[in-house]
């Protein structure tokens, strides 16, 4: 049955952001939690903002079919123009507060939680050729079932998206030099750009492009993406792990690999999982005995396929 908005209770907020708040709620008549985002509701007078979250909900109208994309139920909108989102309630949060709650993310946590996130990508680029924009760990959420879901469709529809500081800090070279890094790229790398800075930092418990405690101004950040340096793992870290990096940060967008080469690579297929079941995988996902000369190989010749 359809869920009435009246049958909701608001029970605490889980979190603001640039696009509304989120608050944890009740249905009810089936005592389920679910998160309902309370979006801005855009100036009456501004025709762009109001495109844009139009096009926000008909992503989330569109991209119910994956369990790697946080499930949208229903989508509320009253006369006054305020529109609110009901969503799966994902009950540890996002990454960005499990990694300060916790501390950094074990190479055996990341896999499976990387493997997702790159299911959750595959799916936005090739079933519906959706772009995020805004890969980071606040938009990514997990819960208690250790399932990791793309959240935040705030970006997706808006080439100029780049709002605030924290936003920026995972947008990729391309982004800020089209001409140097973009090449004849297809939008799709900026998130996998975006999707190797998050596991680096979940891995090294600070974002990894400037140092260590530096707070990030859109400046220094811009240098650092630019100009720096791709950051390397610290000691400790598995070959495995560094060469899927590299496979991910590439500064010329053409370099990177897709989402779904990156799901062939040995540091995600190693990781536990349904997927990786070798009668469950398809021909294309298959790893070979020898996975990672294989990947070092393709790693120089493949190019991003268009999706
Ligand atoms: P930002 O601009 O910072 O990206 P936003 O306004 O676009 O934020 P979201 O990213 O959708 O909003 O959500 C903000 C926060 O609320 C998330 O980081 C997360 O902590 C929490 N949150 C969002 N959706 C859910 C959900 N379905 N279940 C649990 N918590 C959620
Ligand atoms: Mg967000």
């Amino acid at each position: 049955a359809p869920i009435s908005a009246s049958d909701l209770e608001r029970l605490q907020v889980l979190g603001h952001g640039s696009g509304g708040t989120v608050y944890k709620v009740l249905h009810k008549p089936t005592s389920t939690p679910y998160a309902l985002k309370q979006l801005h509701s855009p100036a009456a007078d501004s025709s762009s903002d109001n495109n844009t979250l139009q096009s926000e909900l008909d992503i989330l109208r569109r991209t119910t079919g994956s369990p790697y994309v946080v499930h949208c139920h229903a989508i509320f909108e009253k006369p006054s123009g305020d529109v609110s989102v009901l969503m799966e309630y994902m009950d540890l949060g996002s990454l960005e507060t499990l990694l300060k709650s916790q501390g950094p993310f074990s190479e055996e946590k990341l896999a499976p939680i990387a493997r997702q996130v790159l299911e959750g990508l595959d799916y936005l680029h090739k079933t519906h050729k959706i772009v995020h924009r805004d890969i980071k760990p606040g938009n990514l959420l997990m819960n208690n079932k250790k399932e990791v879901k793309i959240a935040d469709f705030g970006c997706s529809s808006d080439e100029s998206c780049s709002s605030s500081v924290g936003t920026c800090a995972y947008m990729s070279p391309e982004r800020f030099d089209p001409e140097r890094y973009g090449g004849s790229h297809n939008g799709y790398a900026c998130d996998i750009w975006s999707f190797g800075v998050t596991i680096m930092e979940l891995y090294m418990g600070y974002f990894p492009l400037l140092p260590k405690g530096q707070r990030p101004d859109w400046a220094s950040l811009m240098c650092a993406i630019c100009f720096g340096e791709v950051p390397c793992l610290p000691e400790g870290a598995s070959e495995d792990f560094r060469s899927f990096l590299e496979c991910c940060m590439h500064k010329e967008a053409s370099k990177r690999w897709t989402a779904a080469q990156l799901l062939t690579h040995p540091f995600v297929c190693k990781a536990p999982s349904e997927e990786c079941k070798p009668n469950l995988f398809d021909k294309k996902r298959k790893r070979d005995d020898d996975g990672v000369e294989r990947s070092e190989r393709s790693q120089k010749s493949i190019k991003i396929e268009v999706c």
